[in-house]
């Protein structure tokens, strides 16, 4: 078997189109969606991180602000750029680029963000509403590995999933969505015995480790959902300075059914749900 591949450049753009329709409409009535990006240190990955979001809301229709600060920034500066933010009408998202430096206590930065404002779906009450079934912002990479079952008709009720990794921003909500959507969840972390008998009865399986190919095809269950959202640089051999996932794409599409590509799968569509959180918060700002 050849899995089919879950192109998440194509769902994207299809999901863009209709932004960009949106945020017409919502400028039509006084209320032009906008996003705030702060970014702190010069981190190179976060940088382009940064400017892929900015020119995304570009395309979209979307007002962007991009505040850019040294790594050795006061963090009092950025909670005042925060509570700046935050009373600004022009604004309906704030985000922090994360990783945050050292100096700063990244949950107090994010917690200073105004929920309504919280696009990233990382602030505490968001998070406990998203435990409850009744997310205001649903984490923007989760939320774009679900869009990919419901465009590609994956029915979720009943299926065994498995998550590796347990992270607040990615692990963690993808369970949580998966479970709220049917699945029995499994979820996977550096403490896990036998993680490959884990992988094996997954029907639907999300990498989200951080370590480059480390889901080989002999984990996966024929016939299985791949959603790999890691994002690795390979450090040696002829593709030394590409990006991998955290699944070995090549013995892992001869086995799964869908599987999605790194780059071009998890992270555009990311974006896409930053951009699509925007715009619900710019929707709930006009009909306020
Ligand atoms: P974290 O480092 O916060 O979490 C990694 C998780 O993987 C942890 O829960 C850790 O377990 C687990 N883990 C580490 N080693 C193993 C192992 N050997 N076996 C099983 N589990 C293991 O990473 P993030 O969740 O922030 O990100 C994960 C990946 O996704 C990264 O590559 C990141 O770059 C990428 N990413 C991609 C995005 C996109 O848009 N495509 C967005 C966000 C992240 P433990 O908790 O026990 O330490």
């Amino acid at each position: 078997m050849t899995a089919q591949l879950l192109d998440g450049v194509a769902l994207g753009q299809k999901l863009r189109a209709g932004f960009k329709l949106k945020a017409d409409e919502l400028a039509a009535q006084g209320v032009r969606p906008g996003l705030a990006v702060i970014l702190v240190g010069e981190d190179a990955a976060s940088q382009i991180y940064v400017r892929n979001k900015v020119n995304a809301c570009a395309q979209a229709g979307i007002h962007s602000e991009r505040y850019a600060y040294a790594l050795d920034v006061a963090p009092q500066v950025v909670f005042d750029k925060i509570a700046e933010l935050n009373a600004d009408p022009k604004i309906h998202g704030i985000l922090v680029q994360l990783p945050l430096p050292k100096h700063f206590d990244a949950d107090a930065v994010l917690e200073a963000i105004a929920p309504t404002k919280d696009v990233d779906g990382f602030r505490a009450e968001n998070v406990g509403a998203l435990m409850q079934g009744q997310p205001c912002f649903i984490p923007c990479t989760p939320y774009g590995a679900m869009k990919f079952f419901e465009d590609a008709g994956i029915n979720l009720k009943g299926k065994e999933a498995v998550v590796v990794g347990r992270s607040n921003i990615v692990g963690k909500p993808m369970a949580m969505l998966l479970m709220h959507a049917g699945a029995t969840v499994t979820v996977c972390h550096s403490q896990t015995r036998d993680l490959k008998a884990h992988c094996l009865r997954a029907d639907i399986l999300v990498a989200a480790i951080g370590k480059a190919k480390m889901i080989s095809g002999d984990m996966i269950k024929p016939g299985a959902v791949v959603i790999d959202v890691g994002i690795n640089r390979i450090q040696e051999g002829p593709d030394a300075g590409k990006l991998c996932g955290d699944v070995d794409f090549e013995s892992a599409r001869e086995v799964a059914s869908f599987i999605t590509p790194v780059p071009g799968g998890v992270g555009p569509m990311t974006i896409t749900m930053l951009l699509a959180n925007t715009l619900e918060s710019a929707e709930r700002a006009a009909s306020a």
